[in-house]
């Protein structure tokens, strides 16, 4: 029996989510067991760009949008190995959250080297598609750090993490989206590299870190007070814990910009316009493709890469859903602490 079908099929068990029972999927689990881990269906044209399976936490949030700008005045970093890491898999939040009030800035690890026509061409579209991406999520800057794509595990984890410190206490930033560190299988070295150095760098640039690399704050720059995490599972393969599922129906034409940017890789790009000249050379042409490039390549991003986020928000009553584990802000106990000495302490 193949792993997918198994667990799959355990969902059934699981009504409390709702979705497998729905997608006609049958369990073969013992009634004495409950299932561990939900298989996500997948759509007939899926491009199996969600995680294989998840494990749900009972304190699961829906994000729904926010009204206003509540997040005015803070900073977000979505960091990534690749370009095309968080347009794929978290690109409607990233744009959510600054339309709510984040400045926001992407920041890309890897050079991208072994995604392109050859490794040099690799390099340069793929610098030039994670500006475009960050630009259609509405980042106000970019970085990279070009160490070498699928050779991460041979850097220095010392050095990436020092960097990260720099760029989290240099942007002032608050919250970041990575890849989940502890996503329980990941075919690429970069990835686990990254979310690993990111979750070190959030604590060791916060006011706590006051010891680390002193040189810096000597410089003038001031602890980051890292204090939301989102993080993402990479997909097909993946399988992490999801504490918040992100309502993304209103950003969703952001995800697919951002996506028909990442010319240099993956499913999306200019797919839709080659298709549009190859009907066309056969003297066809798809109504739904339009009449120029632009709109081949974002309605068939929209309508044929999409789905997964489509299906994925209907197990949740959404028309669009990105999933997380999210980590929120750390309760102080010397609060409670103060508020107990306020009350109780008496006169000598
Ligand atoms: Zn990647």
């Amino acid at each position: 029996m193949d792993r997918r079908r198994f667990l799959g099929a355990s969902v059934a068990g699981g009504a409390a989510l709702g979705g497998a029972a729905a997608y006609g999927q049958t369990s073969n689990l013992p009634s004495k067991f409950k299932p561990a881990a939900y298989a996500l269906p997948r759509p007939a044209n899926s491009a199996s760009l969600t995680a294989d399976y998840y494990t749900y936490a009972d304190d699961l949030v829906i994000e729904r949008n926010r009204p206003g700008k509540p997040h005015q005045g803070k900073v977000l970093a979505a960091i990534q190995a690749h370009s095309d890491d968080i347009t794929l898999f978290a690109a409607g939040t990233v744009a959510k959250l600054i339309d709510e009030g984040y400045t926001g800035y992407l920041i890309r690890l890897s050079n991208d080297e072994k995604a392109g026509r050859t490794v040099g061409y690799g390099v340069v579209q793929n610098e030039i598609d994670n500006r475009e991406a960050a630009k259609a999520l509405g980042c106000k800057k970019v970085f990279s750090f070009y160490y070498r794509n699928h050779r991460m595990d041979d850097c220095a984890m010392i050095e990436i993490r020092q960097r990260l410190i720099f760029m989290f206490r240099l942007l002032q930033v608050n919250t970041v989206v990575a890849m989940d560190p502890y996503d329980h299988y990941d075919e690429n070295p970069d990835h686990l590299v990254v979310g690993k150095a990111v979750e070190t760098a959030c604590w060791m640039a916060s006011p706590g870190g006051g010891r680390e690399y002193p040189e810096q704050l000597k410089a003038g720059l001031k602890p980051a007070d890292v204090r939301e995490k989102y993080y993402h599972s990479r997909a097909p393969q993946g399988h992490n814990l999801v504490n918040r599922v992100v309502d993304i129906s209103s950003y969703i034409d952001h995800k697919v910009r951002a996506n028909v940017a990442n010319k240099g890789k993956g499913p999306a790009g200019d797919n839709g316009s080659r298709l549009r000249r190859s009907l066309a050379a056969q003297g066809k042409k798809l109504p739904l493709l339009g009449d120029d490039d632009d709109t081949a390549n974002f309605q068939y991003v929209k309508q044929f890469i999409m789905e997964d986020f489509r299906t994925l928000g209907r197990q949740f009553g959404v028309e669009y859903a990105e999933t997380f584990r999210y980590i929120g802000p750390e309760q102080d106990h010397r609060d409670w602490m103060r508020k107990y000495v306020d009350e109780h302490a008496v006169s000598l």
